[in-house]
């Protein structure tokens, strides 16, 4: 029935939204009813969901929205989305996104605009835009996206629902279609905190093929959503409330605070000097990063390959040239440059060290704090066409959710209020591997 419902929902509604660039409506149904009759020994037991395309699927097309990949059909499942088919989840289809996860509004997809589901002259965010975009207009009830400088936290905070971010290592990138891979991480995007909290707990763990996940246990993330933040001390960044950030934003983080007030909280003002770097640091390191994952599209191995080249040379330049769109070549330039002999020393370098400062500002900070709290984006979501041609402002306004993927931390964005129409969202950043105080929050707040 819900497989039936979440299919109904999607003919209804994804003609204007936009959400879906693939979906598998004949082995869903066939899911559904070889789960129908058994009993679901879990929560997630015959919920249907929504994977970001750029999460390999067995037997499923993945294109990462992108020419490039657009006939491809992968051969294995990611882990997390084996983790899913071990708890019965059953998956509808995949979830257009930003091309390669490289854009903030989903506009950058060869194939589609999706449209944000509050106002359909809006982008849903991004790169996760099909993910937030399909959740927030009752699609599925969740949906998986990936984050590398804040495309969970980001769509989810336009779309006005929530977005986890989890800490690098938490949950395994195998599978994921590679973009930077020191940042990248998987995570859920739902309705509710306790929806978050019941994926995060299956998706996540130690992995075999991915060896920077770490042998942590997994705790119950949903058993410990008391309402219960008495005591609990926060820190507001000064440079998350100043320049750049709307009047609205910022209204509605100080509201956040007097609800958690009420609730036995206390805050203070702090200082994460070095994020005004923020931007220009991950723009160096992820683009460098892209450059290296993005050389495996050869035209020879995978995906698109250009039309009787005269030889191999040609074979390269134009199925790259073709298969490519222009914000991948952008950051593919870019990377190659910073990376290149002569430059390596002044860009990469320069900015591996001032990840580490900015790190090392979140240290001090949660020496003496249990969570950060910010707003998730400076802004409401942009209109269609607002920011796409203009690279410089899309990445600037990125400056709030980048320095928690510098520093590999956890982060949510829950919904905050309105303005004009269009929601805001609420960000908790907590301590590395300490999800469980940052959805106690959110599920308190809520
Ligand atoms: N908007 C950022 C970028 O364009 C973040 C993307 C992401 O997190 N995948 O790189």
């Amino acid at each position: 029935d819900l497989v039936d419902q979440s299919i109904k929902r999607i003919n209804e509604v994804d003609g204007k939204v936009q959400a879906f660039l693939t979906i598998d409506e004949e082995n869903a149904r066939k899911k559904a009813k070889e789960l129908d009759g058994k009993l679901g020994e879990n929560l997630l037991f015959g919920i249907p969901a929504g994977m970001k395309d750029n999460i390999v699927t067995k037997n499923l097309r993945t294109t990462c929205a992108s020419k490039m990949l657009e006939n491809f059909d992968p051969i294995y499942d990611a882990t997390v989305i084996e983790k899913l088919n071990e708890v019965n989840t059953v998956t509808i289809g995949k979830l257009n996104m930003d091309e390669f996860a490289m854009g903030s509004t989903t506009e950058t997809s060869a194939f589609k605009i999706t449209k944000n589901p509050w106002d359909l002259n809006r982008v849903p965010g991004g790169s996760s835009g099909g993910s937030a975009a399909a959740v927030a207009s009752g699609q599925v009830p969740f949906a998986l996206g990936t984050d590398t400088g804040g495309s969970i936290r980001q769509p989810a905070a336009f779309c006005g629902v929530v977005g986890m971010k989890p800490t690098y290592g938490r949950v395994s990138r195998y599978g994921l279609v590679a973009f930077a891979s020191s940042l990248d991480q998987a995570g859920p995007i739902t309705r509710t905190v306790e929806d978050n909290a019941i994926v995060l707990q299956a998706i996540a763990g130690l992995d075999a093929n991915d060896s920077t996940t770490v042998n942590k246990e997994v705790p119950n993330y949903a058993a410990d959503l008391t309402g219960d933040v008495k005591g609990l001390k926060i820190a507001v960044p000064k440079e998350y409330l100043g320049e750049g950030v709307s009047e609205a934003s910022r209204e509605s983080v100080l509201a956040a605070l007097k609800v958690l007030e009420g609730l036995g909280a206390t805050w203070e003002e702090v200082s994460l000097p070095h994020s005004q770097y923020g931007v220009a640091t991950y723009y160096l390191l992820a683009s460098s990063e892209a450059s290296a994952n993005l050389a495996r599209f050869d035209g020879v191995r995978y995906g698109y390959r250009t039309e009787n080249p005269k030889n191999l040379m040609e074979l390269y330049k134009k199925s790259r040239s073709e298969g490519f769109g222009d914000e991948v070549k952008r950051r593919i330039m870019l990377g190659t440059f910073a990376l290149s002999s002569g430059f390596y020393d002044a860009y990469y370098k320069k900015a591996q060290q001032v990840r580490t400062l900015i790190k090392q500002d979140f240290d001090n900070v949660f020496s003496k704090y249990d969570v950060i709290i910010g707003p998730t984006t400076p802004t409401p979501a942009y209109k269609i066409g607002e920011v796409v041609d203009d690279p410089v402002t899309m990445y600037v306004r990125d400056l709030l959710t980048i320095p928690v993927n510098l520093a590999g931390l956890p982060g949510i964005s829950v919904p905050c209020g309105f303005t004009e129409g269009l929601p805001l969202g609420l960000q908790i950043i907590g301590k590395h591997f300490d999800e469980q105080t940052i959805y106690r929050v959110a599920h308190a707040f809520e």
